[in-house]
This record gives C-alpha cells, structure tokens and sequence, in this order.
C-alpha cells in the first residue's frame, strides 16, 4: 500500500505585521520528512510504503507570503503527480494556516490535491487542536484527527492514529467521511488546557465517541483566536467509518458541541494572570525560585513578534536582583554582540522593530557573557542584574534545552521571564511557580484589544449573551 505524506504547518497569527517567508520555514524533503520520532515505527508497523514529499513549518507569525505558500503548494502536487499509482495521501497540517492573498491556507491545499487527483483517493490529516476550520476543507477530507492536548503532548500519537486509521480503511474498502459542527467561541489556548476544566472533561468524552459503532474518531478543536478570519471559532470534528455512518457522526459532533457551549463561561486561566509590574512584583515577593513569568503578548509560539522590550525595561526599572530574560529577537544586535566576543561591553538598543505596534527598541548596556555557536546566533548579555538573551532569528524559549544554548540554567535564577503564554510541558512540570504577565504584542490575552473585523458575530465572549444551540 503507497501513501504519499506532506504537509504545511503553520499557526498565523493574521494581527501580526510579521511577514512570514520562504527563510522562516523550515523544509524537508523525501526522505527527511519521516524524521520525526516514531514515524519509522509506525510505518513499519502498518506495513506501508511511504512516498515522502515534503514538510514545511516555521514558528508563529503573521500571514504567509503567498509566492512561499504557492511554491510548498506546487511542490507537493508535482510530488503527488510523480509518485505514481497511490492508495491514499497522508497530510502533516495545523489547521491555522493563512495565505497573505489566498485565506485559509489548508481549504486551498487541499482544494488543489482533490483537483488533481480526484474525489476517490482518501485523504487524511492530523491536525492541531489550535486551528480554525472551514466547511470545504473538512468535506473534501476524508480522515481528520487533531492532538487531544494543550500544551501538547501528544503530536506523535495523533499523527499514528489518523495514518492508522487511513490504512485501516483502505484495508477494508471503507471511505470514511468527517463532519463538522461549528461551535461560536474564540478562545486563546490559554483559557483551554486540556489538563483543567472545562477542557479536561469534554476530553474525556471523546474516547467514549471514539469507540461507538461506525465512528473512526472525534475532535475538540480549541480554534485560534489571533485570527481575524471568517472561520475563526471553536470546532467539533467526528470522522464516521463510512458514509451510513454520517449521521451517526453527525449526532454526536452536535452533543460533543453543546457540552462546550454549555461549558462556555468556564473558559479562563490555571495561572495567576497579572498586569506586567504587578507580576513582576509577585515574583520579587515569593518564597518560590524560579518564578516563570510569561511575556504573553509577544508569546512567539502564538504569533508574537518576540522583540517587544516591555517587559525587560519594566525588569530593569524594578531593578530586580536576578533575572533571566528570553528573549528579544534582534539580528543587528545580536551580531554585534559576535564581534564584540564573549566579556566585552556593549551598548545596544533592542527590539521594537518586528513589532512597532508594541515596542520600540530599549537601550541597553551590559556585558556579554555567553555566546552559542555561531549558526545558532544567541548572545547572552548581562544587564545590571538581569541576563538578557539575544537571538538572531525569533525564537521560542520553550524547555531546558533552549536555554543551554543561551549558557543560561533557567532553575539558577529567581525571575525567568519567557515570551510564552502556557508553558510548555518541561517546564510546566518543573516551574515551582509561574505567572502570566497581561503584556502587549500581537499575541494579547486581553481580546478586546484585538480589532477583529472579519470574525462573523455574534460570538462568545465578544456578544455574552448570544444564544446557540448546534441542531
Ligand atoms: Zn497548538
């Protein structure tokens, strides 16, 4: 059995003026597409042939260049067109993706492949939970399985149960089909952590929904609410084994719809939410070390630019005693930092330039303590007593390894701050205790900030008293 597999994954963030271009993303081709843990595994355990295309994915940002997304595109259909006789295309897709002149970036992938391989051949796709979806898409899909976790947890089994059940289906000459409930709510990820309700218990349900007669899988897809689009709003996903099995599907994609509407006011946050120097504050005045302190609203894994300094001046004003800063993303300066060499002094004026909305650049002066490999492009320059990680290109700081490139053990130091919303799950489990700073950028947690347009209304929480129900 041939299955082609490709995919183009990315989460934009369309309030973000932070162009995303061929240099952001990260590509493999062929082979190298199956270098992810696992992938060999289950391919061997399917016993399939696959027909690697390509992958491409970059961090969080604004929309996507189109001549970029036009070039992935043609990629994988020439691929697709190569590749000979195939029993079912496999995709690698996040669901958020926006195309600067096209929208919705996955509707028109997928759009293009029906059009030149058919309705016949099924189509599969894991996705993120973080994604806004579209009526076309879903229809034209026949598989859809998104990560059932936030933070995630589980990319790699999600992709190993849609390819699976892809195969599963060819094996029996089934043709499964996925329906699609649309549920009004935006939502950020961080009012939805799938460890705490009310996102834990609607997962709970979807196992149950899993194992119904005639039901493949079932999705709670948070949607992501940075996006100024059509379609941006919560979404359930129930992919029925064949199609005497759609309404079925469709039964319980309503009933899984309304347990979230109903939960609706329940949506918020498990961490301490603070405005910037009240959290800062609270850091100084715990008994617990580190506190992780998230700088959400240029949280770079949600589309923040990552070189707003509003944070690290309001750091530098408190005159914290010990500080780690990650980190501002600043090409002119992180280089100069290189040719200053490590324990030279160096005056810089950092960040507020990705994003001019939020910030403007911070003059700072310190010393450089630290520098990665030069491909790697961070410079760590102490600050007074902050250390102030500079990156080249932007950067997450997502886990203990991120920050060994910076020569910095975040867990040595009493405030760390990171351009985070949640944090992520090596941190999450270590931090003794984190707040979640309320700081400008394009990835604000205050919505009302955010000039939606497009988002068709009403909708939860921007109309509070709109009423829904999903028949
Ligand atoms: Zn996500």
């Amino acid at each position: 059995m041939r299955i082609a597999i490709a995919g183009i994954s990315h989460e934009t963030n369309t309030f973000s003026s932070v162009i995303t271009h061929r240099v952001d993303f990260i590509v493999r081709r062929g082979a190298e597409v199956l270098n992810e843990p696992g992938f060999p595994g289950i391919i061997g355990r399917l016993g399939i042939e696959p027909v690697p295309i390509l992958f491409a994915s970059a961090l969080p940002s604004g929309p996507v260049d189109t001549a970029t997304y036009q070039a992935f595109k043609a990629e994988i259909l020439e691929g697709l067109a190569a590749a000979g006789q195939l029993d079912g295309i496999f995709l690698i897709l996040h669901g958020a993706l926006y195309v600067r002149d096209i929208g919705d970036g996955e509707t028109d992938l997928v759009r293009a492949i029906r059009a030149q391989v058919g309705d016949e051949i099924p189509i599969a796709a894991r996705l993120d939970l973080h994604g806004n979806m579209t009526a076309e898409f879903v229809d034209r899909m026949n598989v859809l399985v998104a990560y059932r976790t936030a933070p995630h947890r589980d990319m790699w089994e999600t992709r190993d149960r849609a390819l699976t059940l892809l195969v599963e289906a060819i094996r029996a000459e089934r043709r499964p089909r996925t329906v699609m409930v649309r549920v009004p709510l935006l939502l950020f990820g961080e009012q939805a952590i799938t460890e705490v309700e009310p996102m834990a218990s609607l997962m709970a349900m979807l196992p149950e929904v899993d194992a119904l007669p005639g039901i493949a899988a079932a999705s709670i897809l948070v949607g992501f609410a940075w996006a100024d689009v059509p379609n941006a709003a919560a979404y359930v996903l129930v992919t029925a084994e064949d199609a005497s099995h759609l309404e079925a599907a469709r039964e319980q994609a309503r009933r899984l719809a309304q347990a979230m509407w109903d939960r609706r006011d329940r949506f918020g946050y498990d961490v301490e939410t603070l405005p910037v120097d009240e959290a800062i504050e609270a850091a100084l005045a715990a008994p617990e070390s580190p506190v992780f302190i998230t700088d959400s609203g240029d949280n770079t894994t949600a589309g923040g630019a990552g070189d707003v300094p509003f944070v690290l001046e309001r750091l530098l004003a408190h005159g914290v005693p010990d500080a780690v800063y990650a980190a501002i993303a600043d090409a002119p300066a992180t280089r100069r930092c290189y040719l200053a060499g490590v324990g030279a002094s160096v005056e810089l004026a950092v960040g507020g330039r990705l994003d001019p909305d939020h910030g403007w650049p911070l003059r700072i002066t310190g010393r450089v303590v630290h520098l990665a490999p030069e491909d790697e492009g961070i410079a760590t320059v102490q600050v007074n007593s902050v250390q102030v990680i500079l990156t080249r290109a932007r950067r997450a700081f997502t886990c203990l390894d991120d920050f060994r490139w910076a020569g910095v053990d975040p867990l040595a130091h009493k405030i760390v701050v990171t351009k985070l919303g949640y944090l992520f799950p090596e941190l999450r489990d270590i931090a003794p205790r984190a707040i979640m700073a309320l700081s400008p950028g394009y990835a604000t947690q205050v919505m009302a900030e955010l000039p939606y347009c497009r988002v068709p209304r009403p909708i939860y929480p921007l109309d509070p008293d709109m009423e829904w129900s999903p028949a």
